[in-house]
Parts: structure tokens; sequence; C-alpha cells
């Protein structure tokens, strides 16, 4: 019989493997992705929506080019998988065997962090936007509603968490916002880390120029809990801050589908991996991509990651389904780009190559970098960046 792949998760790491397995087995290989979306919202670039320069229709992507490579799409959701029987269960109630499984399930906020985001009442008032969607489109409508005047609270969880810039580039768009349509306005960037966790010294000279008297950063404030009443969040120190617009990030781990396997071996929350092959070390047949897993050294948890892990994973996946070992020294690339206003735009860029000895991914000494400063120019690379990334994951 033909091998089968089944890939849990169409986002970034999820369709990038099911569309290299298609391509690089030359066909030989079946593979099916199970995805609940009928199309992929990009987390990159949903931030502008909250600036007011992009809508969610303009990051909403088909997936039909992964169809016209011969994937075949399941609009579904995976409960179960048993490892023995190499069996996903699906939320419909039926059964897919695999030969190897791919899960990129992403991320899951954890249980009970804030307890008083338990409700979903709760959760519709006071948003975390950090998978793109709904959340984005009604944290814009909350931002619209502020009165001139008033304060956007943004909670950053403790790293590692998806997107190390994210946050950050958040907190400009929406002082690009304020500093346009409500001069008065404040952005309070509440920190549970002590610095910026990701192109620090550009973030806070920027604030400190370009958004002078709009952007405050609080560094240390970890947001243990939440009063949704009066949109306060209250520090693990017990300290309280007010805002008109609250929008807390919960800390977060693997999708609960990796958890639920038994496989976020990392302290409970990320799931390690053979870098050479990105099979779990938890479970043989089943490998792990994208934001679920515990990163190598300085790997940041990445859309432009989450495709390299695909590649890496779709190269191995189709050498063992032939027989053959797998690429000994994968390298991988990374480039975060942050739009500080609508077109003005800064990048960090490295390169991380497998070291033998030490069994990851290290960074190559002297590779990638920062911008000098924001530019016009570096956002054209930008949206070329996401271009290309889009049409590379998607087909
Ligand atoms: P996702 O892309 O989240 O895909 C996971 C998929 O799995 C989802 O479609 C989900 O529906 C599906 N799924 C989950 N559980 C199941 C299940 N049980 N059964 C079936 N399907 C399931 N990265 C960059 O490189 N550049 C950027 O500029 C950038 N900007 C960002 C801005 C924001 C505001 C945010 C929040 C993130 C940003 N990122 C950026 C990070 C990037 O979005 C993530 O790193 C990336 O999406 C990770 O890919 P993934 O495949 O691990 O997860």
């Amino acid at each position: 019989a033909r091998p089968h792949v089944v890939v849990v998760g169409g986002g970034y790491g999820g369709a990038t493997a099911a569309r290299y397995v298609r391509l690089w087995s030359g066909g030989d290989v079946d593979v099916t992705v199970v995805e609940p979306n009928s199309t992929m919202i990009s987390c990159p670039l949903s931030n502008l929506v909250l600036g007011g320069s992009r809508r969610i229709a303009d990051l909403t992507l088909s997936y039909e080019g992964l169809t016209r490579h011969g994937v075949r799409m399941l609009p579904d959701s995976a409960a179960a998988i048993d490892v023995a029987r190499r069996t996903v269960v699906l939320a419909s109630g039926s059964l897919l065997l695999y030969d190897r499984l791919i899960l990129s399930p992403g991320i899951e906020f954890l249980p009970n962090a804030i307890p008083g985001l338990a409700a979903p009442s709760a959760q519709d008032q006071v948003l975390h936007a950090w998978k793109a969607g709904a959340q984005t489109t009604a944290l814009r409508a909350q931002l619209e509603a502020m009165p001139d005047g008033g304060v956007y609270a943004l909670s950053v969880p403790p790293a590692p968490y998806r997107c190390p810039p994210g946050p950050y580039e958040r907190a400009c768009q929406v002082a690009f916002y304020f500093s346009r349509h409500k001069p008065r306005s404040k952005v309070l960037v509440l920190d549970a880390n002590e610095d910026v966790v990701s192109k620090g010294a550009l973030f806070k000279r920027l604030w400190k120029e370009r958004y002078a008297g709009i952007v405050d950063y609080r560094p240390g404030f970890r947001t243990v809990d939440v009063d949704v009443a009066t949109r306060t969040a209250i520090s693990e120190l017990g300290e309280k801050i007010r805002a008109d617009v609250l929008n807390v990030i919960p800390p977060h781990r693997a999708g609960a589908i990796a958890a639920r396997t038994g496989l976020a071996n990392a302290n409970g929350r990320w799931c390690e991996v053979d870098f050479l092959t990105f099979e779990s070390t938890q479970a043989p047949g089943i490998h792990v991509i994208g934001d679920a897993i515990q990163t190598a050294p300085l790997m940041p948890k990445s859309a432009h990651m989450a495709n390299q892990h695909g590649k890496v994973c779709a190269a191995a996946v189709v050498d063992l389904l032939s027989g053959r070992a797998p690429a000994a020294a994968p390298v991988l690339t990374n480039t975060c780009y942050s739009f500080v206003s609508d077109r003005d735009v800064i990048h960090v860029a490295s390169v991380h190559a497998y070291d033998a000895v030490k069994k990851t991914l290290l960074v190559v000494p002297g590779s990638g970098g920062l911008s000098p400063a924001a530019s016009a120019l570096e956002g054209t690379y930008a949206f070329s960046w996401a271009a290309n990334i889009w049409a590379d994951t998607l087909g």
C-alpha cells in the first residue's frame, strides 16, 4: 500500500510539511491534513488590523493550493492519538491510520493561569487576539470604541511565547492608530519579562522618539489575574492596573492534542524533538513542529521557523518512508519583521545549524542581525516576505 502521512493542524508548520511531503515524494506518499478551519488566517500581519491599515480578509488564505498538490484536506479535529496502533481518532468519530504523523497544533492558553478569564463571557471582554481571526477584529472594535484619552493595556506573558517581537509590534500598531486618531490616549505595556524580549533597543527607541508620550513600558509586571468588570490587570505582587481596553496574552503551551498524547515532556508545556527529524522524543512515528516544540537555543516560535521545521520534517519523513537515512546537517533560517507604523518596519534575522555533538540547532556565529532603524524600504521587504511565505506554505 502507498504510505500515508497524516498532518494535524493546517497552520504554518502543518501546511508546509504537507505540501513538501507531496513534492519531495514525487506524489508517491498520500497526505491528509486534519484542520477544522476552512481557511488559514495569518497571524503575521494581523497586528496591522489593530493599527487600521489591513483587514482580516486581507490575511485570510485558501487551502486550494494544497489540494492542487494532491493533499487531502479533512475538515475535522484530532480528538485522540493511539501511538501503539498508529491511529488518529477524529472529533467526528472516524479513525485515520498513519505510517507517520506530523503534529503542528500551535498553542493552547494555559488553563487556569488567569482565573478571572475562566468564564467564556470574560474571554469575550478581555481579549488575547493571539490567534488571528474573530478576536483580532473584536479588539480593533474595542480600540475604535475607546474614547480619546483612554488607556489600552497589553499584558505580555513570560517567555517563551508565540512570536517574541509580536507584543511590541502590537504596542507600536496601537500607538500608530492613537497618534493619528486619539492623540491623548496611552498604550501601557505590562511585561512579565524584565526587558523587551526581542529587538529591545529598537522598540524602546521608537517608543521614546516616535511614540513619545503615548507608549509607557512597565517591565516585571506579571499578570496573574484580571477583574473583567473593571478591566483591571492584577500582578503577582498585587499591583492593579485599570484600563479602558485590556488585552491579555495568557501564558501558553503546546496545542491541547500534544499534551493529551503525552508529548509535552518539557515542563509539561512543550514537546521535545530530535532536531534531525522533528520526531518526538516521547513517541516513535510522531513528529512535532511549529510553536508546539521545545525550541533550540535562541530559536523563536515564529511562522518562518514553523515553515522551516515543516521542510526539515518533510524531508526526513520522505527519507524514512523510503528506507533512507535523513540528512545529517539541516540548516534553518528565520526573519521576523515588525511593523512599527503602516509602512515602516524593523527586522531580526538568524541562521540555525545542527550541531552533531550537542544534538541541537545552534545559531551560526556572525549570521543574521538587526535593522539599524525602522524604514519604509524594510516595509516593502516585509510585505514580500509575507507573500513569499504564504506561497511557500500553501502552494
Ligand atoms: P498555527 O499556525 O497556529 O497552526 C496550528 C493549527 O492547528 C491551527 O490551524 C489549528 O486550527 C490547528 N489545530 C489545533 N489543534 C488541532 C486538532 N486537535 N486537530 C486539528 N487541527 C488542530 N511569525 C513570523 O514568522 N512572522 C511574523 O511577523 C509573525 N507575526 C505574528 C503576529 C501575531 C499577532 C501573532 C499572534 C503571531 C505572529 N507570528 C509571526 C507567529 C506565528 O503566527 C506562529 O509562530 C505560527 O503560526 C506557528 O505555526 P504553527 O503551525 O505552530 O501553529
